[in-house]
């Protein structure tokens, strides 16, 4: 069994982020397995090595260690796998599923994993070949009008997929209505999350992946991937988000939940105690190491309910 935590390093770790990494951590401890840390800085105008290594730093700190990966096994960061994305992008295209897309500006954020609340809309087709002269003749047109390189899409079915989350239980979403073409290589030339992802948790063995709720709906366009590729998907865990008292995931400019701030106030078994809390692993916010929390840990009592919280009850509780 091998577990991941596969941070984006775009700012300091937030207590949404120590959230998830300590689930997973425990969810993989606690059936014997092993634990990677994946960089996965894959949008080069977002990412600073110095947040990965604030990162790691953080993640010691509070006693999540990580069996295999980090910064200083390149294999491990994303940016170093270009090759490796090169070659499985090679195998899509060459099943005929893969168009030029030109679309300006589309692909801007398709590095970063699309988390629910950033409202993504589906891609309607648009640069999507349809066996007819006309539209070649058009896309030749728009191709030759295009002052860059095309992004890369794949093209989706018209199918539903269902799968079992282990914490959400039973999902279906439809491809084409609910995901659409995505992409697989911005215009220029950044890998997409989607694609690396799945290549990477395939490659590096990843059998159970833990993340936020938010990314339940990108499981379908994993699923497609790791079907289409012809490897056997890892089991999906995901979990209620921490949100701030509007209702709204926490994100990495919630200053007072960062790292920096809750490490000038607590102790690392402070935090993992608050945290253990709002998991239902304990009744109180007492204090516990990671690695005593082993035993307590049980993904029945997670709850599957977002949770609010407020700086206030971190701070005086
Ligand atoms: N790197 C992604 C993020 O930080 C997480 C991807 C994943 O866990 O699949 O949002
Ligand atoms: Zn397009």
């Amino acid at each position: 069994m091998i577990g991941r935590f596969a941070p984006s390093p775009t700012g300091r770790m937030h207590l949404g982020n120590v959230y998830s990494a300590l689930l997973s951590w425990l969810s993989a401890k606690s059936q014997g397995g092993g634990w990677l840390l994946r960089i996965e800085d894959l949008d080069p105008q977002r990412s600073r090595r110095v947040y990965a290594e604030q990162l790691e730093d953080d993640l010691r700190w509070l006693g999540l260690t990580w069996d295999a990966g980090g910064i200083e096994d390149p294999q491990y960061v994303q940016s170093n796998r270009s090759g490796i994305y090169e070659a499985h992008l090679a195998t899509l295209q060459a099943k005929g599923l893969t168009y030029p897309c030109y679309c300006s500006r589309a692909d801007i954020l398709a590095t970063q994993a699309p988390h629910e609340s950033d409202g993504r809309v589906v891609y309607q087709g648009t640069c999507r070949p349809d066996g007819t002269e006309t539209k070649a003749e058009w896309l030749k047109a728009r191709a030759l009008a295009c002052p860059h390189a095309p992004a890369i899409r794949i093209q989706v079915p018209d199918c539903d997929i269902c799968f079992t989350d282990l914490h959400y239980g039973p999902q279906q979403f439809n491809l084409a209505k609910e995901c659409g073409d995505f992409i697989l290589r911005r215009a220029d030339g950044a890998w997409a999350y989607q694609l690396a992802v799945v290549v990477d948790d395939l490659l590096m063995g990843v059998s159970e992946v833990v993340r936020g709720r938010d990314l339940l709906s990108s499981v379908p366009q994993q699923l497609f991937l790791y079907e289409t590729l012809g490897y056997k998907a890892p089991d999906f865990c995901h979990l209620p988000l921490l949100c701030n008292e509007s209702g709204q995931r926490l994100c990495k400019r919630d200053q007072s939940l960062h790292m920096g701030t809750l490490r000038e106030h607590f102790s690392a078994e402070e935090i993992i105690g608050k945290l253990a809390c709002f998991a239902h692993l304990t009744d109180r916010q007492e204090a516990i190491s990671a690695q005593e929390l082993i035993s307590l840990f049980d993904w029945h009592k997670v709850p599957t309910a977002d949770l609010r919280i407020s700086p206030d009850a971190i701070f005086n509780n």
